[in-house]
This record gives structure tokens, C-alpha cells and sequence, in this order.
């Protein structure tokens, strides 16, 4: 078995597409920084990443390079699936809690799950997610993703 952990954040911004786990959601700021701002599929894509002691995103895909401006982050999230794969490895389960002030997550909560399940070949009962108003934090601009995943190594196939 192996465990990886993953976290990150972005700031809101107007006039600008939100994306969360892959899924465009209604509010009227999105996230900038790193690509398309996909805090969830950042922090997954460390996570696993980091469980098969990899380099981390921004060694793959340095946000100083402007291919990765605006990139789709489900580009990050395969080639970190391709890089536990390869080290014979496979995801057993992910679990996520996003720490945000808007827009509610709870109505798009499938939708993500069943996008991510999707992106990582594993079941929607394999994805929990979870979603934290930022109490205290003095983070409502922004948006905090923190991802667990487990990794089971994959029988040795004939
Ligand atoms: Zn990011």
C-alpha cells in the first residue's frame, strides 16, 4: 500500500470560468493561477504524485511555462495516473476536502465525483469529497483544496 497527500490554492478572480474537479460550475468568479485553476485536480495530482515519490506538479509543469496557461488540469491528473501505473501501482480510494467561502459545492457534489471517478478509472464510491466554509481563516478569496489518496499495488499480471 501506499498513501499520498496533496494540497493547494487559488485565488478568486471575476470574469473567469470556475472549474472544480474537471467541472465547469455557475458562480460569477473562477480561479487563477496554475493553468485552469483546478485547485481539486491540483492537490489530486500531487497526492498522487507524492505516493509514488514522484516529482511534484509544479516540477512536471511549471506554471513559468506558458504551455501550461490555461491548460486543461486533466492533463496533470493523467500523467500523474500514468506515473502510479507505471510504478505498478493502482487507486484504490481518493478522498478530498475543499475549504471555500462560494459557491456551494453540495449541489454539483455528484457531478464531480462521477468527473474525477472518471478521469481516474476507479468507481464514484471511491471518491469522497467534502466541502469546509473557511471559519476564521480570512480566506473567503480563495479556494483550499486538500486530497488523501491510497494506492494498492497491482497483482503482477501474466
Ligand atoms: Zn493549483
Amino acid at each position: 500500500m501506499r498513501i499520498g497527500y496533496g494540497w493547494d490554492s487559488h485565488e478568486f478572480k471575476r470574469g473567469v470560468p470556475l472549474k472544480i474537479g474537471g467541472v465547469v460550475l455557475p458562480h460569477s468568479k473562477g480561479l487563477t493561477g496554475h493553468s485552469d485553476g483546478d485547485v481539486l485536480l491540483h492537490a489530486l495530482t500531487d497526492a498522487l504524485l507524492g505516493a509514488v515519490a514522484a516529482p511534484d506538479i509544479g516540477s512536471l509543469f511549471p506554471p513559468s511555462d506558458t504551455q501550461w496557461k490555461g491548460a486543461d488540469s486533466a492533463v496533470f491528473l493523467r500523467e500523474a495516473v500514468k506515473r502510479v501505473r507505471a510504478a505498478g501501482y493502482a487507486v484504490v480510494n481518493v478522498d478530498v476536502t475543499l475549504i471555500l467561502a462560494a459557491p456551494k459545492i453540495g449541489p454539483h457534489a455528484a457531478a464531480i465525483r462521477n468527473h474525477v471517478a472518471e478521469l481516474l478509472g476507479i468507481p464514484p464510491d471511491c471518491i469522497g469529497l467534502k466541502a469546509k466554509t473557511p471559519e476564521g481563516l480570512g480566506t473567503d478569496n480563495a479556494a483550499i483544496a486538500q486530497a488523501v489518496v491510497l494506492l494498492q499495488r497491482k497483482p503482477a499480471t501474466d
